[in-house]
């Protein structure tokens, strides 16, 4: 029996080494998105707190890297185990704060937890080298080290696991964080996580989370001295505005942006019609479509269009909405009233633009039930904008070119599928595809923490998860050694 007592006073922040209230005087309610009732609430942080994060991140960073790679990656383990020993716990507050489905939710914590397992194994992975030089004499020497203060900003939809994907690469390869959640998700966007860390036996200091709003102290978030790394997660147009802080701003940072999406799935002619229809239906609506590997736009060559079309809404009206706490529930409540009204504003659109309402459900609550769009036009909203929420459109593509044209007219490149009855042309199809991931046969909802994932485009740049973490996360500094004096030209 898990006799783990429930992590309390999670309406603290890990400030600079202790938990305490946040200093701006006022406070926010963080609610269940099913049920609206209030879960916690929250002291807002200043930009004071944030200085007093970022200035203790940066003593406390020193003595972090210099800790063995065997100790960081054993901080790391415990994590993953304290994962399985408060599974249920962890769990229960992804449903309750973000509106997950358990079954959203169960996969966000195998996530986290895989990726807080794979970055145990980064200090022991990261290595530099020696490199051949052209003057006589002269040792070359490119060693990797960290980036010092990593800041990170994560959003509200799959809080746990975007948080921890670079909380726990940074960690691993001894930089500090100091961690910025959503203000829908500040419990499993960061406490949770800052009080697993704690458990697990991180230094105080080296992880601290800042609850606060975005508009008040993001600027100084990204603009302060002391971070080296901005590691944003987010939407594009607040992900390009990071970028021209950090990139022209007073101090210049590395920086790493996963934005937003607008992802294709393509059913060819020759593609297994049940096969790609159910594919559809969970790559659409998982998650009520709040994820940013969603399936935005469905190309559907013309051949097969109509059936496929009666099929997917055949498969769609069987959808049980509702209670997300219910196993059966495919289609939960979406995250906040805003995101809501965005949602019907985008179906009166739809509408006004001449696509087809060929099925709605009926909503209740936050639970916005899905829709479904025929005739969807590449100029209309539904095909040019991420949608991120439970309405599909379809779209009738005059060949296999056609849908390729389609699927690549589009400022985003995150991830996108194909189904084939032929594995190589689907594959050929796949590279030609202007996206940073591509599936054939299968949903573009995919992440594993050995794999590279990140996007193309206006969907980011830089990629997470195995070595290609390591890069982003550490630096490289080329030292030389001349050991016999050369032949200067003067
Ligand atoms: P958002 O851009 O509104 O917010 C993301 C984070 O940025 C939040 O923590 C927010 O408080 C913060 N923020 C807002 N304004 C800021 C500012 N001026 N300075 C600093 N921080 C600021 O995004 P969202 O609504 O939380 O999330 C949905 C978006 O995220 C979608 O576009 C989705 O595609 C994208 N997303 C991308 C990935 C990916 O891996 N590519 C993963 C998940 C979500």
């Amino acid at each position: 029996m898990n006799k783990t007592q429930p992590y309390t006073s999670l309406n603290l922040q890990p400030i600079a080494g202790t938990w305490r209230e946040g200093s701006t005087g006022r406070s926010m309610t963080v609610s269940d998105p099913f049920t609206s009732e209030p879960l916690i609430e929250i002291n807002l942080a200043s930009k004071e707190d944030l200085n007093d994060a970022y200035s203790r991140a940066a003593q406390a960073q020193v003595a972090w890297a210099e800790t063995g790679p065997t100790a960081r990656a054993a901080v790391l383990l415990r994590a993953a185990q304290i994962f399985d020993e408060r599974h249920e716990e962890i769990v229960d507050w992804i449903i309750s704060e973000s509106g997950s489905t358990r079954i959203k939710a169960e996969f966000e914590w195998i996530s986290a937890k895989n990726i807080t397992l794979e970055a145990a194994s980064f200090p022991n992975r990261v290595h530099g080298g020696i490199v051949e030089s052209d003057v006589p004499h002269k040792e070359s020497r490119v060693y990797r080290r960290p980036l010092g203060v990593v800041g990170v900003i994560s959003p509200w939809n799959f809080p746990l696991h975007l948080t921890q994907r670079s909380v726990a690469p940074a960690l691993a390869l001894g930089n500090a964080v100091v961690v910025k959640p959503a203000s829908d998700t500040p419990v499993t966007g960061g406490l949770l996580l800052a009080r697993i860390f704690e458990e697990a036996g991180l230094p105080a200091g080296v992880l601290s989370v800042i609850v606060g709003s975005g508009a008040e102290i993001g600027d100084d978030f990204v603009s302060h001295p002391i971070p080296s790394f901005i590691s944003f997660t987010g939407s594009t147009p607040v992900g390009q505005n990071i970028a021209r802080q950090a990139s022209c701003g007073e101090y210049l940072k590395h920086v790493a942006l996963e934005l937003g999406g607008n992802n294709p799935f393509v059913v060819l002619a020759d593609a297994d019609l049940e096969l790609a229809v159910h594919a559809a239906v969970v790559g659409k609506f998982l998650h009520q479509g709040q994820i940013c590997m969603a399936v935005n736009r469905i190309i559907v060559e013309d051949s097969i269009y109509d059936d496929f079309a009666s099929m997917f809404i055949q498969r769609v009206s069987n959808l049980v909405l509702g209670d997300p706490r219910d196993i059966k529930t495919a289609v939960g409540p979406v995250i906040n009233q805003k995101q809501f009204s965005g949602l019907t504003q985008k179906v009166a659109q739809a509408k006004r633009e001449g696509a087809i309402l060929a099925y709605a459900g009926e909503s209740e609550g936050l639970v916005f039930a899905p829709h479904v769009f025929t005739e969807v036009k590449p100029h209309m909203e539904l095909a040019v904008e991420e949608i991120f929420g439970p309405i599909a459109g379809l779209m009738r593509a005059k060949d296999a070119e056609h849908a390729l044209e389609l699927a690549n007219a589009t400022q985003f490149g995150l991830s996108a599928a194909v189904f084939s009855g032929d594995l190589d042309r689907g594959v050929q199809f796949a590279r030609r595809i202007q996206s940073g991931m591509a599936h054939v046969n299968d949903i573009p909802v995919a992440d594993a923490a050995n794999i590279p994932f990140g996007g193309e485009k206006n969907s980011g740049i830089g990629r997470f998860n195995g070595d290609w973490a390591i890069d982003e996360f550490t630096t490289t500094q080329w030292v030389s050694v001349q050991r016999q004096p050369r032949q200067y030209p003067f």
